[in-house]
């Protein structure tokens, strides 16, 4: 019985590289002409930038991590994390809590006089529990840190209000500060947070695509890229996958393609359905790729809430992430804008996005064009589930609706979760474990 695997990112690379490992017949149908999805790479001029924005190996889970690290044996770069948030013309450490004292004072007192308020009332029990993200900042940080930081971050990166915003996904994601903490970086002892990330791994050769590269190795001769599913129907015992020009016959389906993708390629959808899935929330990516000659200061990535700064939510540095990522003698930025799915910036030309991520790097002291050696524009249309209030009714009506058609989904997009590489990777270990016992 083949197996046909919907799409080759990370998900549909895992799962073949897990079932052919099994004895098992795949075939991976990707669209695209290079698989990899959100963890491809690209080098240009010696410079590497990860395409679908800056990737990092970290993870919680011990056996996930210890996988991804096996797969690039021999071609790995530890770094100490170094992270910023550039807040009022300074570098401020990440996570925001742990950077008080890097705040002007004025700032900082706003910061700890909220949290301290805020803690008061809550074992007062004089505020509410919170019933949306923003609610749920202000309850966990303060009216200070909510303010300076965590709002407008979250905005600029969601592109949604965060009253609209629902909290389910963020214990866990989004690290909780302990008061010990927050005192001590108020008056200069350093402390770290979310420290399961404070040393990552990254590819020396090749951008995070040597990951999936690794991953897809024992696979290779399955995968047929350019092949972008527009039909799936069910014939007997038999699925038949058609891009349209040629038909794949298989046992059976995995999906790691998004809902909005598979959906439109099945037939007798119903209207509540189709309805659900719209309503689905996501946001497209676009990276800005410079290089530059010289120096860059020594950062992995910094968060830019500040409005004024232009559209850019992080930068990052890959050529502190490995070594070989830039030419000898230079370094390089990637900027990452989200945004809405044809929105105003969607619209605006590679030449108008370099000119705004350059000067905003001028302004911020970082860069000066005189030093830039090398642009280049990438734009991903699926890069972050949105978790909407009305997200967990119109996901719950997508996967029934999938589960009842025996399409089982599993990734990113496919789940439609906030699932990082080592979310994706568990997702697809426990479904392959899952499957071999059932
Ligand atoms: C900006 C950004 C930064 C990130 N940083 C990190 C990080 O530092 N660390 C980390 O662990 N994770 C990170 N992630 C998350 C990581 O990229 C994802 O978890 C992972 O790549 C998802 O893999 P996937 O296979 O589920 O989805 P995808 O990579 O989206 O793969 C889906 C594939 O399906 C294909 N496809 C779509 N439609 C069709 C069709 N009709 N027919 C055939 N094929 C189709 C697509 O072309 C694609 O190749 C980041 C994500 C983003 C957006």
């Amino acid at each position: 019985m083949k197996t046909a695997i919907l799409g080759g990112g990370l998900a549909g690379l895992t799962l073949a590289r897990l079932l052919h490992e099994r004895g098992e017949e795949v075939v991976v149908l990707e669209a695209e002409p290079q698989y990899g999805g959100l963890c491809r790479s690209h080098t240009d001029k010696g410079f590497t930038f990860d395409t679908g924005g800056s990737h990092i190996i970290f993870s919680r889970d011990t056996e996930v991590l210890a996988f991804m690290r096996r797969m690039i044996e021999g071609n790995e770069q530890r770094n100490n994390r170094n992270t910023k948030i550039f807040y009022r013309q300074r570098f401020v450490k990440y996570p925001f809590e742990n950077g008080l004292c890097d705040l002007p004072e004025d700032d900082r007192f706003a910061c700890i006089h909220g949290f301290v308020r805020n803690l008061i009332a809550v074992e007062k029990g004089t505020v509410a529990a919170p019933e949306n993200f923003r609610e749920w900042i202000y309850h966990t940080f303060g009216a200070g840190i909510a303010e300076c930081y965590m709002v407008p971050y979250n905005e600029k990166i969601w592109k949604y209000p965060t009253d609209k915003m629902s909290l389910h996904w963020v214990d866990g994601r989004i690290p909780r500060p302990p008061v010990e903490d927050i005192l001590r970086s108020a008056i200069g002892i350093e402390t770290e947070g979310y420290t399961h990330q404070s040393v990552f791994s990254y590819p020396l050769d090749g951008g995070i695509e040597a990951l999936v590269r690794a991953i897809a190795q024992p696979v290779e001769p399955f995968i047929r890229t350019g092949f972008r599913v527009t039909s799936v129907r069910r014939d007997g015992n038999r699925w038949l996958i058609s891009n349209g020009k040629e038909t794949v016959e298989a046992g059976r389906i995995i999906s790691t393609i998004p809902v909005q993708h598979l959906l439109p390629c099945l037939e007798g959808v119903p209207a509540q359905v189709t309805m659900a899935c719209r309503a689905l929330v996501y946001n497209a990516l676009i990276c800005v790729n410079i290089g530059v000659r010289g120096t860059l200061p020594p950062v992995s990535w910094m968060y830019i809430p500040d409005k004024e700064l232009g559209k850019t939510n992080r930068i990052s540095f890959p050529s502190h992430f490995s070594k070989h990522a830039a030419p000898e003698g230079s370094s390089s930025i990637l900027a990452e804008i989200t945004h809405q799915p044809g929105d105003s910036t969607a619209a605006m030309t590679d030449a108008e996005l370099i000119a705004e991520v350059t000067g905003m790097l001028e302004e911020m002291g970082i860069c000066t064009m005189d030093r830039i050696i090398h642009t280049s524009v990438r734009r991903q249309p699926f890069a972050y589930v949105v978790y909407d209030l009305a997200y967990q009714q119109n996901i719950a009506i997508v996967k029934e609706f999938c589960s009842s058609r025996g399409i089982p989904l599993v990734g990113r997009f496919a789940q439609f979760e906030y699932l990082n590489m080592d979310g994706v990777i568990r997702s697809v270990f426990d479904f392959v474990a899952q499957d071999y016992t059932s």
